[in-house]
């Protein structure tokens, strides 16, 4: 059994029912039991050209699970349940209805051409480490430090909802 992170981000549509039918879905699956569930933050979209103000506003939050996938069998899990809320993949740092991120599984460390983890860029996105830190206070990333630090020193801004 392994403990695992997952962020969720939606800033299409009715973002607080896709939300909740994504985090369901999850719970739902084989092998997937739901430990925890972030309060949701909003946040300003980002592209490849920096924050977007013009770009509609995300939910954001991250989930905790336990789980017997292993990491590339929970990410085709997460990929499964994006593809079923109508994500479509237009532009990579695109609008989405639905983003699931596979931020953190036991600490291991993976890359390859499907895969990296932990997720190269949640320390430094506090959208992702501030819920990460309200379902586990004791949080680090592998290579980076404690989520709690990291979360000072992020710059980008997110509001508790
Ligand atoms: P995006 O949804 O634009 O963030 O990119 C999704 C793609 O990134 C997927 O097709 C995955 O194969 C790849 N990927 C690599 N590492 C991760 C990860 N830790 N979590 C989610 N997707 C990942």
């Amino acid at each position: 059994m392994s403990r695992a992170i997952i962020a969720f981000g939606a800033n299409l549509g009715d973002r607080e029912a896709t939300i909740a039918s994504a985090i369901r879905a999850l719970a739902d699956a084989d092998g997937v039991e739901l430990v925890r569930v972030s309060p949701v933050y909003e946040s300003v979209a980002i592209k490849d050209t920096g924050v977007d103000h013009e770009a509609p506003g995300y939910l954001n939050g991250v989930v905790a699970v336990d789980t017997t996938l292993e990491p590339h069998a929970l990410l085709d899990l997460l990929l499964r349940i994006e593809a079923d809320h109508g994500r479509v993949r237009t532009e990579h740092w695109g609008d989405r209805t639905l983003d699931l991120d596979l931020l953190d599984v036991d600490g291991l460390v993976v890359d390859d051409e499907r895969l990296t983890l932990p997720h190269p860029r949640a320390w430094q996105r506090a959208f992702v480490l501030a819920p990460w830190l309200d379902v586990d206070p004791d949080a680090s990333i592998t290579g980076r430090g404690s989520v709690r630090d990291l979360l000072a020193a992020a710059t980008d801004e997110v509001t508790r909802r």
